[in-house]
């Protein structure tokens, strides 16, 4: 077909072309900075409004205010939609920085590293590819680098950021089953034929108290849950290594094939570090992968105090960090490291389009290659702004204050008789419950604990987290806030303790609301 005529160019514009302050560019920076300081103002608002770590809000609450927004209707008008943010969200935000916030990991954040999102995110840097990214891609290799020296994995080492230890897990232990594949005797591997026949005998070994995104690994990998065996933790809730030894053993006669053991460096609940030199031995007598989660325990590679407590894990196969929680970065921030650069090629998949098998050849550093995402966020930058102002001793320090404050606050509830600790904290977390006086009956305790936790969470005092030891539920404090001290959480264990007695069935207060709403 010929056309006539030319079209006209200014007919080939869309009918209505969009304002300059739609989408960012050098024509909106104007409208860029203005909003940037409306959102600034929105955040000062926040913080310095908030009373407490959270607002108490259920979610049968705020639910009918999302219900009337009809999401093709819109404001048109940027005061108006950040005014609906408010309402919806900034009011009732968690605050990690708040220092009755002891749930969960995670962490209060580098300034430089919010900086550095003010950067990547107009710029939208996407780091697949070497031609996408530039000096992007050179900033997050080398940031994998320095960690992989840190933890000592040697010159073949490399790795990949990722979206959370989660999916470090899940690419570690891909890697490790690929290769074990890959040896069984006439399988030419899993990335064309997939599992071989005898993938139900696969097995991979962790501590009773790892973390679960081992278990969901497993199921994605095409394992199942029942391919993870959970190795007994002893009083100090380490994988016990008699115990490793005899299920090693156990494999042995029932003919089954340990493809991989997950040591972990930092449990979630209790911050305990497996005994990793000990593991490490009995990988490389049986040539079976290590892997290390040190998702929360990553950051002791910083730590000047604490660092020798990672003792061993120069010997892993692969090991996951997670800079979003102890390398005190916004979310999401993370890396997966393996020994073996070769075995990255297990996640290596050529596109013509993107990152053609010539261009790796040529040594292009197409990050895709080794990643199991594709288009990815520049969140290196946010680690290298920290490193470059602040400097990997300063973040260290912050580790070793934590755990400090982890000790301190372990003495202060052992001195107490109402309270019953768990055990000595290994890194940041204390696990303990309310007990009074006369309380032995374990579904009370659970009733009276639970119900500690939902009224300051409710009243919006603190947050605190709940889990399970042997059946039982406890409290948890994880502290990861450098800048609180112990005298900010003595007036938080004394007003667990006043909700527990106010709430605790006894015979001198007759009016307990033991079963009905806290508020
Ligand atoms: C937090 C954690 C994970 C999961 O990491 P995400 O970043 O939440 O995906 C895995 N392992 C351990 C030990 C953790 O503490």
């Amino acid at each position: 077909m010929e056309f006539a005529t030319p079209i006209p160019l200014h007919r080939l514009r869309p009918p209505c072309s969009p304002e300059t302050s739609m989408l960012f560019g050098e024509a909106s920076l104007d409208a860029y900075r203005e909003g940037m300081q409306r959102c600034m103002e929105r955040v000062r608002r926040t913080l310095t409004r908030a009373q407490g770590p959270c607002s108490g809000v259920e979610p049968h609450e705020l639910q009918p205010a999302f219900e009337a927004i009809d999401l093709d209707r819109p404001l048109n008008d940027l005061d108006a939609s950040l005014e609906e943010v408010q309402r919806l969200y900034l009011d009732h935000a968690v605050h990690f920085h708040h220092p009755r916030y002891v749930a969960h990991l995670n962490c209060p954040i580098t300034l430089p590293s919010i900086l550095a999102e003010a950067i990547a995110t107009p710029l939208n840097t996407a780091v697949e590819t070497w031609d996408q990214s530039a000096g992007a891609t050179l900033i997050e290799q080398k940031l994998i680098d320095w960690t992989a020296a840190r933890i000592g994995l040697g010159d073949e080492a490399d790795g990949v950021f990722t979206s959370g230890g989660t999916q470090s897990n899940l690419m570690a232990l891909s890697i490790a089953r690929d290769s074990a594949c890959e040896a069984m005797p006439g399988h030419a591997g899993n990335r064309h034929h997939g599992l071989p026949e005898n993938y139900r005998k696969l097995r991979i070994l962790t501590s009773e108290v790892s973390h679960f995104s081992v278990q969901k690994a497993a199921a994605l990998l095409g394992l199942g849950y029942d391919a993870v065996i959970s190795v007994p933790s002893d009083a100090d809730k380490r994988m016990d290594i008699d115990a490793l030894q005899a299920t090693l053993e156990d494999c042995d006669e029932a003919g089954l094939i340990p493809l991989a053991i997950v040591a972990t460096a930092g449990t979630t609940d209790f911050g305990s570090i497996d005994p990793i030199p000990a593991i490490a031995e009995r990988c490389r007598q049986r040539g079976i992968w290590l892997h290390i989660d040190a998702a929360y325990g990553g950051g002791l590679l910083l730590s000047s105090r604490h660092r020798h407590w990672l003792a061993g894990i120069e010997q892993a196969d692969s090991v996951s960090i997670d800079y979003h929680k102890t390398f005190f970065q916004p979310v999401s921030c993370s890396a997966c490291l393996v020994r073996d650069r070769r075995q990255l090629r297990h996640v290596t998949y050529h596109a013509d389009y993107l990152n053609p098998r010539d261009q790796a050849e040529e040594g292009t550093p197409d990050l895709v290659n080794k990643s199991l995402q594709t288009t990815r966020r520049f969140d290196a930058l946010k680690l290298w702004m920290t490193l470059r102002t602040l400097g990997a001793e300063r973040l260290g320090d912050c580790l070793d204050e934590v755990i400090e404050l982890a000790r301190q606050t372990y003495r202060a509830l052992r001195a107490r008789d109402d309270f019953e600790v768990l055990m000595p904290p290994a890194l940041s977390t204390l696990v303990f419950r309310y007990r009074p006086g006369g309380m032995d009956d374990e579904s009370d305790l659970e009733a009276l604990n639970q119900r500690i936790r939902q009224t300051l969470s409710r009243r919006g005092e603190a947050v605190i987290a709940g889990t399970r030891v042997d059946g039982r539920f406890h409290l948890k404090f994880t502290l990861l806030n450098p800048m609180t001290r112990l005298e900010d959480l003595m007036p938080l264990i004394s007003e667990i303790a006043r909700v527990g007695e106010s709430l605790a069935p006894s015979t001198s207060h007759p009016s307990n609301v033991w079963s009905q709403s806290s508020c």
